[in-house]
């Protein structure tokens, strides 16, 4: 699918009575048919937002790599899948610091993930200091390579439009700092060159979301920039308020 993808992450954040605000979401999908939106809401709220509402996608925040087993504290794929989850983010940079998630692991959870029938949103983004000794776009290339899935099911859901990548700058994550349009086109296009080199013609169907202090103020230039398919949004997620502006201003 080439509509736009607007993805709310709610990181560890939410309560039974922020389902409001999903429902309030919810609602006002349906006057934006051409915008496709999710919410990614921590796991206790997952099977409660999915029959909250019903015109917008539903994900987790990680998954495990097996289907099941002795793994105290984490959920697998398949679990996210049966209580209806659509999809879910891997590799968010809160994960790869907080829990020293290498590009390796991100890529066994998304072959994990494809297999149990769930889209992904992989993620990827420089640091600061990265960006600053000029390696940005040579750290992102690497991530891309080392995490995008690449399994047996990864051809048939890249087909389907069910692989997204998210560029999410870690400098621009909460910070309210976020990146200029031409880096963030410039991004783009060499993630969607490492896409190429991974899926041949096919890495064109996958959807590129930029990620980092997106909001009702910024939203309209990012999404309106070239290679941007949509983005992923933290703290302006979170209120049906803040949200629906972003997703109003999806081209
Ligand atoms: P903010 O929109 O709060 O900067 O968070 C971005 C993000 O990390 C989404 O995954």
């Amino acid at each position: 699918s080439h509509r736009p993808y607007i993805v709310g992450n709610w990181k560890m954040n939410g309560s039974r009575a922020m389902l409001a605000e999903a429902r309030a979401i919810d609602r006002a999908a349906a006057r934006h048919p051409h915008v496709q939106i999710a919410l990614a809401p921590p796991f206790p709220l997952i099977g409660l937002l999915r029959e909250a509402v019903s015109g917008i996608g539903v994900g987790g925040q990680d998954c495990h790599t097996e289907a099941k087993g002795a793994h105290t504290g984490d959920v697998s794929a398949a679990m996210l899948a049966d209580i209806g989850a659509d999809f879910v983010i891997l590799g968010h940079s809160e994960r790869r610091k907080d829990h020293g998630e290498s590009d390796a692991l991100v890529r066994a959870k998304a072959d994990a993930a494809l297999a149990a029938g769930l889209g992904v949103i992989v993620c990827v983004g420089e640091t600061l200091d990265e960006r600053d000794a000029g390696r940005a776009e040579a750290v992102v290339s690497g991530q891309i390579d080392g995490s995008i899935p690449l399994g047996e099911a990864a051809a048939e859901a890249v087909a389907l439009g069910k692989v997204a990548v998210a560029y999410e700058p870690v400098w621009a994550i909460g910070t309210g700092r976020v990146a200029a349009v031409e880096d963030v086109v410039a991004m783009h296009a060499a993630i969607r060159a490492r896409l190429t080199e991974a899926y041949g013609e096919a890495g064109a169907k996958v959807r590129i979301l930029y990620g980092g202090s997106v909001n009702a103020g910024n939203a309209a230039d990012l999404l309106a920039a070239e290679g941007v398919g949509g983005a992923l949004v933290g703290g302006a997620s979170l209120t049906a308020d803040a949200f629906l502006p972003i997703v109003a201003a999806a081209p």
